[in-house]
């Protein structure tokens, strides 16, 4: 199985290759901005080795570890997680419920309603963002544990 450090690593080394064939293809920069940041935040916080109890991308998240703990209880390891389609969704659905139940919690409490700035995003850019390196860090593992049952 290939550690968390060899799948950052990857997932870091080549985004300089995904920008430079989106620059290829004449994507606007402002969706490679969103494409970059997004891929960075997922390489960094949202591994699909999230459901695992000891990783090093839980404890890139400090102190805020402990929101992970349902998540690794509820997905096996390898099992949806590790999903090309479904293992980004599992990671960003699990956080956009956790962070509405803070936010229904928080306007409950304090009787104020804030108001949610719109934010336009380019959805195509920020998917991709997630799912490349969901998907880099799956083929490596695969990759690892076919070299590991052949070799
Ligand atoms: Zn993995």
């Amino acid at each position: 199985m290939a550690a968390g450090r060899s799948h950052l690593a990857l997932e870091l080394a080549t985004l300089p290759l995904w920008i430079l064939a989106g620059a290829a293809l004449e994507i606007e920069g402002q969706h490679l901005l969103v494409f970059s940041l997004s891929y960075t935040l997922a390489s960094i916080l949202l591994s699909p080795d999230l459901d695992l109890r000891r990783t090093s991308v839980g404890r890139r998240w400090g102190p805020l570890r402990v929101i992970w703990v349902p998540y690794f209880l509820l997905f096996r390891h390898r099992g949806l997680s590790h999903s090309l389609l479904w293992g980004p969704i599992t990671r960003v659905g699990y956080l956009a419920c956790l962070t509405a139940a803070v936010w229904c919690t928080v306007v409950r409490l304090s009787g104020v309603s804030p108001v949610i700035p719109a934010v336009n995003v380019h959805v195509p850019a920020l998917a991709a963002g997630l799912y490349f390196p969901n998907t880099l860090h799956v083929l490596l593992d695969r990759a690892c544990s076919l070299r590991y049952r052949v070799g």
